[in-house]
């Protein structure tokens, strides 16, 4: 029979990395909550509109990358629907704010959420099919001071303080502004004017680019080409003076509390819902893949999927590529994932009893890995030493004295112990 394999672009996350990314994840639980930030959990897969409308047509990641499918009605009274498996959950979030009247409040809702999402893209390091966002969203009426720019710059310092307590090192934090909803159409426009000379000369996918989404011209990485990019028109020349003072206070801000952060006039960033900050934090041992993670304001979106005005700001962070750049960082140090101890039975009679031990020491909090009572005495050892710190022996004589016998495989050193001072013993 053929052998069947996960799917192109999917993978199996395995212990010990496993670990890792429970600690990735329960950082950021610690520290969003430190915010006052609550968890949202909302379904994997939404109505397509919504991303059609949320994230845009236009975007890579509608036009190209979502999976969708017709979801066959099952009685007469439900319609076909076309369904998509979640490539970003932004606008999910946005649609259970509208959905569940969360604005009525008057307060702003700060939503973190960590999960899987989905794009089709060309699978590679730090790329993939199904990989992992960890995100939080600051939503709200405007009177509960959506629209501040102290907002933005709380976001960013969490940001920074989140990576510094993870122990990631190395990070760049790079920052624009986008503008506001009328703004960018005048930006695109005259982006378009400059290309009409520029872009014969530029790489084919500028080329089209060009054509298509000027904006992504921008994000072209061909070596020939960047002189020519950058000598293009700035969004920065099209911002209104409130956009402008918006940007600025953000950037006072993040100086005074001490954020570094560099402007990056060509960072416009690949969703159609952002408006003025847009921000990326990116590493440089990534590689190709290198943007760690990236956000921004969005300040129409609710209305665009249908909701009363709610300005927002939020970030999704990739956890894979976080994962990554934590293990390159401590390679080796995973293996390290020993049990604190081997309870070995002697003899198959042993087992019930030997289970029970294990039991009494797991209830202790220690590690325990439970042997075999088939095994033969070196088999036992030769097990322990590869997966335990320690190797407790647990034959006849041990369960009618309670006196146990116990080698610390590091030392080789070998301590009877009373039953009732193991855990303590081998916590030591
Ligand atoms: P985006 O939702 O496109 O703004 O992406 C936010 C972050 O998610 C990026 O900075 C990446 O770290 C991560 N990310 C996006 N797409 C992928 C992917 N296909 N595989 C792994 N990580 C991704």
């Amino acid at each position: 029979m053929s052998q069947i394999k996960a799917v192109r672009g999917t993978r199996d996350l395995l212990p010990p990395e496993t670990e890792l990314w429970n600690r990735v994840e329960a950082t950021a639980r610690r520290v969003f909550e430190r915010y006052a930030f609550g968890e949202i959990r909302t379904p994997i897969f939404e109505d397509t509109q919504l991303f059609a409308r949320g994230v845009g047509e236009e975007t890579d990641i509608v036009s190209k990358e979502m999976y969708t499918w017709e979801d066959r009605p099952r009685a007469q009274s439900e319609k076909a629907q076309m369904l998509t498996l979640r490539p970003e959950n932004t606008a999910g979030v946005v649609r259970a704010y509208i959905e569940h009247k969360l604005g009525d409040s008057g307060l702003l809702q700060k939503l973190y959420y960590i999960g899987p999402q989905f794009r089709r893209e060309r699978p590679q390091k730090g790329r993939y099919r199904q990989f992992f966002q960890i995100g939080a969203e600051v939503i709200g009426p405007v009177s509960a001071g959506s629209e501040s720019p102290l907002r933005d710059a709380e976001v960013l310092e969490m940001l920074a303080t989140f990576l510094d307590e993870l122990g990631v090192t190395g990070w760049t934090l790079e920052l624009n502004s986008v503008g506001s909803a009328q703004d960018r159409p005048r930006y695109v426009e005259a982006l378009r004017a400059a290309l009409t000379d520029v872009a014969p000369t530029l790489c084919v996918d500028c080329q089209r680019r060009a054509v298509t989404n000027p904006l992504r011209v921008l994000d072209c990485k061909v070596l020939d080409d960047q002189d020519k990019i950058n000598a293009l028109p700035k969004i920065a020349e099209f911002l209104d003076e409130e956009s402008r003072a918006h940007f600025a206070a953000v950037l006072a801000a993040l100086d005074a509390c001490g954020v570094r952060y560099t402007v990056n006039p060509r960072l416009v960033r690949g969703l159609d819902y952002y408006t003025r900050t847009t921000f990326e934090f990116t590493h440089g041992g990534l590689g190709a893949q290198n943007a760690l993670l990236g956000g921004g304001r969005y300040d129409g979106l609710s209305e665009a999927i249908g909701g009363p005005k709610a300005p927002g700001i939020g970030f999704a962070i990739g956890a894979d590529r976080l994962v990554l750049t934590l293990q390159a960082a401590a390679s080796g140090e995973m293996a390290g994932a020993l049990a604190d101890v081997y309870v070995a039975p002697l003899g198959e009679a042993r087992q019930a009893e030997a289970l029970v031990l294990a039991r009494e020491l797991r209830r202790a909090g220690l590690r325990v890995e439970l042997g075999e009572g088939s095994f033969r005495l070196k088999k036992s050892f030769e097990m322990g030493n590869k997966v335990a710190r320690a190797i407790v022996l647990f034959g006849e004589d041990e369960a009618k004295s309670g006196v146990m016998t116990v080698k610390d495989f590091a030392t080789g050193e070998q301590t009877k112990v009373a039953r009732g001072d193991l855990a303590e013993f081998l916590r030591k």
